[in-house]
C-alpha cells in the first residue's frame, strides 16, 4: 500500500465496510472496456434483432465481476447503470438489484401499450419468417426498450434510481463521466442527502468536486483491488 492510488484504493474499501447502503452507479466506461462500444451509433431497424446474439458474445470484465463481489458480501443496494448490455445481470447482480436507465437490449417494447417482449422472442419470429413482429394483445410496433440519444428516460426507473440515490449512505460511480442528465443527478442527491462519494473514472466529470474520493483510473483494474481490500478487510 506504497503509493498514492493504493491509498485511495485502501480508502474506498474502508468506506464501503463501514457502509450498510452502498449504490453503485455505472456508465459507459464499463462498456468500452468489453468493447460493447462497436454497437453505438446503431439505429433502429431490425437489425436490433440480432443484436442480442452479438451481446451473447460480449462478456463482463473485471469490474462487473467485482461489483457482483460485493452483492455476494452484502454489501450492494443496487447497481444503476447507464448501459444497456446486462453485464451487470450477466456477472451475477440479480435482476431486481439492476436498474437500468436508458433501457435493455434484452428487451423490445410496444409502441402501443408498452407491454414487454425478450429480445430473444422477437428475434426467433423474424428467424421464422414473420417480416415485422408486432404485440400480441394490441398489434403495436416493437421496437428496441434501449433510449436513444435525445430520448426522455423511462420515469419509473429514475424515481427508482432517485429514490436509491436519497437512502444509501455510499455512492460510487464507476466508469461514467456523468455527462447524460437527468442520470447524472443521482450522485448530487445520494450527496445531498448525507452520503458519501466515489467517482472512479478517467476523464473528468462535472461533479467531481463533490466526491469525498476522485479517482483517475480504469474501472475495472480500479475495482477489481478495491474487492480485494473490501475482502482482506471483512476477513480480520
Ligand atoms: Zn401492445
Amino acid at each position: 500500500m506504497g503509493n498514492e492510488l493504493d491509498k485511495l484504493i485502501d480508502e474506498v474499501a474502508e468506506m464501503i465496510v463501514n457502509s450498510k447502503n452502498v449504490v453503485v452507479f455505472t456508465g459507459a466506461g464499463l462498456s468500452t472496456e468489453s468493447s460493447l462500444s462497436d454497437f453505438k451509433g446503431q439505429k433502429g431497424g431490425w437489425t436490433r434483432a440480432s443484436m442480442m446474439r452479438m451481446i451473447d458474445l460480449v462478456q463482463p470484465d473485471p469490474a462487473h465481476y467485482a461489483i457482483a463481489e460485493l452483492e455476494k458480501l452484502g454489501k450492494l443496494d443496487c447497481v444503476i447503470t447507464q448501459n444497456v448490455d446486462g453485464l451487470h445481470q450477466k456477472a451475477g447482480v440479480p435482476e431486481e438489484k439492476v436498474i437500468e436507465l436508458h433501457g435493455s437490449l434484452k428487451w423490445m417494447k410496444c409502441l402501443g401499450c408498452g407491454k414487454r417482449y425478450p429480445t430473444e422472442e422477437v428475434a426467433n419470429r423474424i428467424e421464422q419468417g414473420v417480416k415485422e413482429p408486432v404485440c400480441d394483445d394490441c398489434g403495436g410496433t416493437l421496437k428496441s426498450s434501449t433510449i436513444s440519444f435525445g430520448e426522455p428516460m423511462p420515469v419509473n426507473e429514475i424515481k427508482e434510481a432517485e429514490r436509491r440515490s436519497r437512502g444509501c449512505d455510499l455512492m460510487i460511480v464507476v466508469g461514467s463521466s456523468l455527462a447524460v442528465f437527468p442520470a447524472a443527478w443521482m450522485p448530487v442527491y445520494a450527496k445531498e442527502a448525507g452520503a458519501k462519494l466515489v467517482i472512479i473514472n478517467i476523464s473528468d466529470t462535472p461533479i467531481d468536486r463533490h466526491a469525498d474520493i476522485r479517482i483517475s483510473e480504469s474501472a475495472g483494474k480500479v475495482m477489481s483491488k478495491v474487492l480485494e481490500r473490501v475482502k482482506s478487510k471483512l476477513a480480520t
